[in-house]
């Protein structure tokens, strides 16, 4: 039922009234071939390609750094969407990278630069008895050279809603420099940990500024409107729960799209 009418929603031009001032951002975590269907990370690459091709058909994909651009200088927001994956899994080098290429969409990676080449398994993952590769750093410096924006997720994950001053300042800080060292040119896009909003304190939003960010994702479902803060994005996390690309489209056409991740 979603599913019908989240198509009937976007192909009747309805969506493009519903999203006329408004910028989307998505969010993956891991792409691969086959996707456990309890797995709130996981998306099936089949799946993943139905969703860029729902993106392209229906939205201006862009580069976040686009809608960034545009949020800095007052302009108006006209149905972009940007491709963002978080952590670095090195399933995104590996199997979305190469979709993402044939359909022509660019996307940004926020990783966790002390974990990229490492073989850290994270809480998250080690609860679930999985255990999932990083990208090497030449993964990450590839996809930057294949034109795909890298941004940052802090150094170790942390959680940004509970550190503070110079602990928080390393994470933010100091990833920016491991970015800038490993790849060879400034990055200025930033992704917090966990999304939530009680996951980034005001202080610590200031910091993100300081460190030379120009954007400050979350994970909190929604869309950007136009005149909205760049150090205030919201993203919509797609996992296996959306089904299809029209029930994203469903979600996002009436405003339900409240996952966090
Ligand atoms: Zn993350």
């Amino acid at each position: 039922m979603k599913d019908l009418i989240g198509q009937t929603v976007f192909a009747s031009r309805v969506g493009a009234l519903l999203l006329r001032n408004e910028a989307v951002i998505v969010a993956f975590h891991r792409v691969q071939e086959t996707a456990e269907p309890d797995d709130p990370l996981t998306i099936d690459v089949g799946l993943f390609e139905r969703h860029c091709r729902f993106f392209r058909r229906y939205f201006r994909v862009v580069p976040l750094r686009d809608i960034v651009e545009k949020l800095e200088r007052g302009q108006r927001l006209k149905r972009e969407l940007a491709i963002t994956f978080d952590d670095g899994y090195r399933d995104n080098f590996e199997t979305a990278a190469p979709v993402l290429r044939r359909l022509g969409l660019p996307a940004t990676f926020f990783v966790v630069t002390q974990w990229m080449g490492t073989d850290v398994v994270p809480f998250w993952d080690k609860e679930r008895g999985a255990r999932h590769p990083w990208m090497t750093w030449d993964q990450v410096r590839a996809l930057h050279d294949q034109g795909f924006e890298i941004g940052a997720h802090t150094r170790t994950h942390a959680d940004l809603g509970r550190i503070s001053g110079v602990e928080a300042q390393r994470e933010l800080l100091g990833a920016r420099l491991d970015l800038a060292v490993a790849i060879g040119a400034p990055a200025d896009l930033f992704a917090y940990p966990f999304g939530g909003l009680d996951r980034l304190t005001d202080a610590n939003r200031e910091l993100v500024k300081d460190a030379g960010f120009r954007c400050c994702c979350s994970a909190v479902g929604g869309t950007n409107a136009t005149g909205s803060s760049p150090f205030d994005l919201r993203r919509i996390p797609i996992s296996a729960w959306h089904k299809s690309p029209s029930q994203f489209g469903f979600e996002l056409a009436f405003g339900r799209s409240l996952l966090t991740a």
